[in-house]
């Protein structure tokens, strides 16, 4: 993630990564009270972009306000610094992370004042490239009863944490959540898609992250005339169908294998999700999908 000439944006001004320093009172160390965001920029005909900038921006005021942690920024300017960030790093392809964290506090009251971070390295896909055998979690996803499940909050990524090794630990690849209905929720760092004769459902909103790509992923549907319902989806249903895949900033769009070790129906390649994981590829580098079937 860094090395002696990282420089990242730090309360203000751009230093190396090795000289920021935060406080071993601060709040968020402590407690997990803190906010972040994972952003990726892509090197495009039309030089690096990063893709959908504002949105977590505005994601992450969103989860400051929500959990009463000060946003003293202004998005317009973070959108800027990161591109800064990216130029003084000689990144292109890059991920970045952008946290606020809570200054020194050790009460369970609100923060009483923030440190912004903008960080940036060089990140390939977080599943990897071939398809994911999946193994239902033991453990639940956080609760709406309990948490701000839409804010972007560090603590929330314990559960996250705890999904993810047992999962590993078992021999798969990664976990899915189910919510504490039973309902299918997410993986532990991105939004999950199903098919099912020739429909894409997706969990509705409510006990997950409204992932931006999720959002990216129903606008492709809207403009490929794919037909995608956000609805409760059973683990059941979901072992059923025809084909499975992930989306998250960091993920992208990678397709599911198996669930539990039963595989899905239909080969990846023939899926809707592989169409929509062409489409999404297109689209952060800013080109126009050229629609080869449209398989409704
Ligand atoms: N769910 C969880 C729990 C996540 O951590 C992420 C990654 N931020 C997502 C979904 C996908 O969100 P996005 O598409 O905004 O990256």
């Amino acid at each position: 993630y860094y090395n002696e000439n990282t420089i990242v944006y730090y309360n203000g001004s751009f230093i190396k990564a090795s000289e920021a320093r935060g406080n071993v009172y601060d709040q968020t160390l402590h407690y997990g009270y803190g906010v972040f965001e994972g952003i990726r920029s892509y090197a495009t005909e039309s030089g690096v972009q990063i893709f959908k900038a504002k949105e977590h921006f505005e994601r992450m005021k969103y989860s400051c306000e929500v959990m009463n942690i000060p946003y003293p920024y202004n998005n317009d300017e973070l959108v800027a610094i990161s591109y800064e960030v990216l130029k003084r790093n000689n990144l292109e392809n890059a991920y970045l992370r952008p946290l606020v964290s809570c200054t020194p506090n050790m009460s369970l009251t609100k923060a009483k004042g923030s440190h912004l971070l903008i960080a940036a390295w060089e990140w390939g896909a977080y599943l990897g490239e071939t398809l994911l055998r999946l193994k239902t979690s033991p453990f639940r996803r956080i609760t709406p009863a309990s948490f701000m499940v839409a804010a972007k909050v560090c603590g929330h990524y314990v559960n996250s944490i705890l999904a993810t090794q047992e999962a590993k630990d078992n021999g798969f690849d990664e976990a899915l959540l189910l919510d504490m209905e039973g309902f299918v929720a997410e993986g532990p760092g991105a939004n999950i898609f199903l098919e099912q004769d020739n429909i894409l459902y997706t969990p509705q909103l409510g006990s997950i992250l409204p992932g931006i790509t999720r959002a990216t992923v129903l606008e492709i549907c809207n403009d490929l005339g794919i037909e995608a319902i956000e609805k409760q989806i059973s683990p059941e249903e979901f072992k059923g169908a025809d084909s499975a895949f992930f989306c998250g900033t960091a993920a992208e769009v990678i397709g599911i294998e198996s669930l539990d070790s039963i595989p899905f129906k239909k080969n990846w390649k023939d899926s809707l999700g592989f169409l929509i994981q062409k489409a999404y590829k297109d689209r952060v580098l800013v080109k126009k999908f050229k629609q080869e079937v449209v398989s409704v």
